[in-house]
C-alpha cells in the first residue's frame, strides 16, 4: 500500500481525476489517498502561491503527488504552482514519453516513440531578471554542474532501465559556450559510463527541426529547461494530440505526476474531456512506486480501448472511430478491458520500471580560481563608442586597463563598425596591466573612480580563470 497525495485541480481536473482513479483502483492499485485543495479556489482566497502550508506538509510526508491541471488566474501576481512545486521539492527531472498510436490517432508520424528528459529546475527558469538601463533588461541563465550531472545521468539510467538504445543531447553550445557548453561537456563525460547506449549531440535548432520532421530517428532526448519546455510540447503534439501525454517530475525525495495539458475551462463540467493524459501520468506513478503489474495492466487496457475505436471527442474521427464516449464512459470502457491486451498496437511489458536509484551528487574538488579582470556594465546614452572609451579610460589605473567595449555582446571598441546598432547598455572589459591577476581592491578603486567621473556603472561581473581556463566568453568579433 502506498500513501499518495491527490489534487483534483480546476476546470476538467476533477472529472479526469475521478476517471483516472476509477481506472487504476479497479485495476488493483494499492493506494491510500490524501486529497488536498490547490489552484483557483486557493489563489482567489488570497493565497498567491495557490497552495496552503498544510497541503505542503501532506505532499512532503507522502512524497508521491498525483496532480490534475490547475488554472492560474491571469494578472494579480499569482505564481505558477507547477514551477513552485518543481523547485521546492527539487523535482529536477521532467520525463515525457511521446508515442504515436497510429492508425488509431491521426498523426503525420506513424513511427514515433520519443522520451523527452527535460532539466526542470534551472536555466532561464531561475526567473532572475533585472532592468538595468532605459533600454535593456536581462534574464540570468544559470546552469550548474550538479544540475547537468543529475539530469544527464537520469537520462542514461532511464534509457538503460527501459532498454532504449540511444540518448541524444540538444544544446546551443556553439553560441552559449559556457552555459550550454557545460551541459554538453557533462553529457560527453557521463555518456562514456554507458558504452552500451549510443549517444549523440545536436545543435538544438537543427535537432528540433529534425525531431519535428523525422522523429523516428530519436529515442531519448535530454536537454536544458527552456528547450525541453518547448520541444516536449512539440513532440507530444506531433504524436497527434497533446491531450494524450502524461509527465513525471522526479526528484531525489519526491515525485509529481500529471497530464501535460491544462485545465481546459471551456469544456469543464460537460463529461467530455479525455482523461488519457492524466491516466498516462498515473501509470508512470504506478511504475515509480513499484506497482509495475498494475501499470502494465492499465496501459494495455487503455491501448485496447483506443484501438477498438472507443474515443473521446478530441480524437474522435468519423469512419475511423467506433464510438464517441464521454469521460466517465471512456473510463468504464478501459475498466472493462482490464486484463486484455491490444492486438494491433504493441502491448507493453514492464519488467522493472521502479524509481531509479541514482547516486547523490558528489562535489568536485575546487579548482584554482584566479581573478583575471572585470566587466563593468555602464548606462550611457551616447552613440559613439570611441567617445565612451575616452571617458572610461579616465578610470584606468596602473593595475587595470580598458581592453574592450561591447554592446549587446558585439565588440564596438577598439575597431568597431559604425554600422553596429548600439543601445544604452555597454560592457567595458578591464584586464590587468601585467596580464596576470587583479585584486578585488583594484575593482573597488575602479568603481570609486567611475563615481568620481560620473560614469553610471550598473553592475560588474568578475572574470575568473579556473585551473587556467577562462571562465568567461570573449566579445563577439573579438
Ligand atoms: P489547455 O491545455 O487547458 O487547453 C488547450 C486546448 O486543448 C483546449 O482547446 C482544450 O479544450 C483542449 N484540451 C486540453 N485538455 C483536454 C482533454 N483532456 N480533453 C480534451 N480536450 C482537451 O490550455 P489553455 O487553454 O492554454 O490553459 C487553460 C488553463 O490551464 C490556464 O489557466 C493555464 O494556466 C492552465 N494550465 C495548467 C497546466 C497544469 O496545471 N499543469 C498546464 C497548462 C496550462
Amino acid at each position: 500500500m502506498t500513501r499518495i497525495t491527490v489534487a483534483k485541480g480546476d476546470g476538467i481536473g476533477p472529472e479526469i481525476m475521478d476517471a483516472t482513479l476509477a481506472i487504476i483502483l479497479s485495476a488493483g492499485a494499492k493506494l491510500e489517498i490524501d486529497e488536498i485543495e490547490v489552484g483557483e479556489k486557493v489563489y482567489l482566497a488570497g493565497n498567491t502561491s495557490g497552495i496552503a502550508s498544510e497541503s505542503w506538509e501532506t505532499i512532503r510526508r507522502n512524497k508521491i503527488f498525483l496532480k490534475a491541471p490547475i488554472t492560474t488566474p491571469q494578472g494579480g501576481g499569482y505564481k505558477s504552482l507547477n514551477v513552485t512545486t518543481r523547485k521546492f521539492l527539487g523535482l529536477y527531472s521532467n520525463v515525457r514519453p511521446c508515442m504515436s498510436l497510429h492508425p488509431f490517432v491521426s498523426t503525420k508520424h506513424p513511427i514515433m516513440d520519443i522520451v523527452i528528459v527535460r532539466e526542470n529546475e534551472e536555466d532561464l527558469y531561475a526567473g532572475i531578471e533585472h532592468q538595468q538601463t532605459d533600454e535593456v533588461v536581462q534574464c540570468l541563465k544559470l546552469i550548474s554542474r550538479p544540475g547537468c550531472e543529475k539530469i544527464v545521468r537520469y537520462a542514461f539510467e532511464y534509457a538503460k532501465q527501459q532498454n532504449r538504445k540511444k540518448v541524444t543531447c540538444f544544446t546551443k553550445d556553439n553560441i552559449m559556450k559556457q552555459t550550454d557548453g557545460l551541459f554538453h561537456q557533462v553529457f560527453d563525460e557521463i555518456a562514456k559510463e554507458y558504452p552500451d547506449i549510443k549517444n549523440e549531440h545536436w545543435i538544438i535548432d537543427i535537432g528540433a527541426a529534425k525531431m519535428a520532421d523525422t522523429p523516428e530517428i530519436f529515442d531519448v532526448i535530454v536537454m536544458p529547461n527552456l528547450y525541453g519546455d518547448v520541444l516536449s510540447d512539440v513532440a507530444a503534439q506531433i504524436t497527434g494530440s497533446v491531450g494524450l501525454a502524461g509527465s513525471a517530475n522526479i526528484g531525489e525525495e519526491c515525485a509529481m505526476f500529471e497530464a501535460i495539458h491544462g485545465s481546459a475551462p471551456r469544456i469543464s463540467g460537460q463529461n467530455v474531456a479525455n482523461p488519457s493524459g492524466l491516466l498516462q501520468g498515473a501509470i508512470m506513478m504506478l511504475n515509480h512506486i513499484g506497482q509495475t503489474e498494475i501499470a502494465e495492466k492499465v496501459q494495455n487496457a487503455w491501448l485496447k480501448t483506443l484501438e477498438d475505436g472507443n474515443h473521446t471527442y478530441d480524437i474522435f474521427k468519423e469512419g475511423a472511430s467506433k464510438q464517441k464516449l464521454g469521460t466517465k464512459e471512456f473510463a468504464k470502457a478501459v475498466i472493462l478491458n482490464l486484463g486484455q491486451k491490444p492486438s494491433n498496437l504493441k502491448p507493453v511489458s514492464y519488467s522493472n520500471n521502479s524509481a531509479l536509484n541514482l547516486p547523490k551528487y558528489k562535489r568536485k574538488p575546487a579548482a584554482k580560481k584566479v581573478l583575471v579582470g572585470v566587466d563593468v556594465f555602464v548606462h550611457w546614452n551616447g552613440s559613439n563608442p570611441d567617445e565612451l572609451a575616452q571617458k572610461v579610460k579616465k578610470i584606468e589605473s596602473m593595475e587595470i586597463k580598458l581592453s574592450m567595449i561591447t554592446n549587446r555582446g558585439i565588440k564596438v571598441w577598439p575597431d568597431g563598425f559604425q554600422e553596429t546598432f548600439c543601445t544604452d547598455h555597454w560592457r567595458c572589459r578591464f584586464k590587468p596591466n601585467d596580464g596576470i591577476e587583479v585584486s578585488k581592491e583594484d575593482i573597488i578603486t575602479l568603481l570609486q573612480k567611475a563615481i568620481d567621473e560620473n560614469i553610471d556603472s550598473i553592475k560588474t561581473e568578475n572574470l575568473y580563470s579556473f585551473d587556467g581556463k577562462a571562465g568567461y566568453s570573449l566579445g563577439q568579433g573579438q
